[in-house]
């Protein structure tokens, strides 16, 4: 069993992949070629954005989003400790200061309610994560924003499909960002991102800082950095964007195999009612987490851990928090397991995984009593 199968996903759409490469090929326009038109055009109307920017990764997307919104040292920017590093690192590599405030136990993601009283004069935008697929509360997100003038990023990595009260992920605040990384719900084959907004001027912004702050040719109205997305990588999400919809539910599917299997033996990352998720990970909580991914291990299944330390708790970025902040993120640290997970996980393997875990904790049990 695969944790993540990408081979089952390109056996699908191979002709349709193998085409668009080989079109690319033959027309030779390597960088920014009509491909990547074409796909900002359909993921824009995808997410209802009016402004689709493709970018070399989600880091970038992050970075020149920053950018864009005018993020300089001494800013103060609010996120959340519970995420993959690049979301804090956008922040300190514009020289910004990360302000870490914790997140819900039930979600995992940025907590609305705890966001406005670490919000002080310096503060510039906000930066929730949709971990694991799903979108945090944004419009309580939103409504803090607001209030207080600043930006809200979406960090949609791992969440591009989901919907957050009938809206789609990347189009719920100021500015989304996404990740094309293969192993992301949407992947290409190599790195790449994007940027979605619908605001005219922070989209400009954005382009031209992509291409060295370039607004024509050999002028360069700001600073920018080479932030473009690969002509062949468009052409692999453009071949991908076809079945994506299918896959999307594919993958719900298979989240609700796992919900009704694992049901009584594990608290699980639960999606709220408000919202659907594209389970970039399906994320169970195990109190004996090391144990179990060994048990698990050894029968075979591969599991990973998102993510063993809290950002907050990184050597690198420990200074910008104080000891004991954010308890949740750092007790869910301890527990989260994601199991395997994609469109291409049958009823069959999603029953495997749960007897496994079955099994194993019916086990350490076993062995306490
Ligand atoms: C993957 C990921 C990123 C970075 O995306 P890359 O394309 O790998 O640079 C940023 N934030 C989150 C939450 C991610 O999961």
């Amino acid at each position: 069993m695969d944790f993540i199968d990408l081979k089952s996903q390109y056996l699908a759409s191979r002709e349709l992949i193998n085409q668009r490469i080989q079109t690319v090929l033959d027309h030779g326009q390597y960088i920014m070629g009509p491909e990547v038109a074409e796909l900002e055009g359909k993921l824009a109307a995808y997410t209802g954005a009016r402004h689709c920017i493709t970018v070399s990764s989600g880091t970038e997307a992050l970075v020149i989003a920053l950018m864009a919104l005018g993020i300089k040292p001494g800013d103060e920017v609010i996120t959340t400790p519970f995420s993959f590093i690049a979301t804090a690192e956008a922040v300190v590599l514009l020289g910004a200061t990360p302000v870490f405030v914790d997140v819900e136990a039930r979600t995992c993601n940025l907590d609305a309610r705890q966001i406005e009283a670490h919000v002080t004069p310096r503060t510039r935008a906000i930066i929730p994560v949709s971990l694991y697929g799903q979108p945090a509360d944004m419009d309580a997100i939103n409504e803090v924003a607001e209030r207080h003038g600043l930006a809200v990023i979406e960090d949609a990595a791992q969440s591009f499909g989901a919907t957050y009260r009938g809206r789609k992920s990347c189009n719920l605040s100021t500015v989304g960002c996404t990740s094309f990384f293969p192993s992301k719900p949407l992947g290409c084959y190599g790195d790449g991102g994007a940027i979605f907004t619908s605001d005219d001027e922070l989209a400009t912004a954005m382009r031209e800082i992509r291409v060295h702050g370039q607004s024509r040719r050999y002028v360069h109205t700001r600073i920018g950095v080479g932030g473009r997305m690969d002509t062949l990588q468009c052409a692999v999400v453009l071949a991908k964007l076809e079945r994506f919809e299918w896959e999307v539910e594919q993958r719900q599917r298979a989240a609700a195999y796992y919900d009704d299997l694992l049901a009584g033996h594990l608290d699980v990352v639960g999606c709220q009612p408000d919202r659907t998720s594209v389970y970039a990970q399906y994320t169970v909580l195990a109190p004996q987490r090391e144990r179990l991914q060994e048990a698990l291990h050894a029968a075979g299944i591969p599991t990973a851990v998102h993510y063993p330390v809290p950002i907050h708790q990184q050597p690198a970025y420990a200074h910008w928090s104080s000891p004991g902040s954010c308890p949740v993120a750092s007790s869910l640290s301890h527990q989260v397991l994601s199991l395997p997970m994609g469109p291409y996980l049958d009823r069959q393997s999603a029953h495997q995984v749960a007897d496994a875990v079955a099994a194993a904790l019916a086990q350490f049990d076993g062995k306490a009593a």
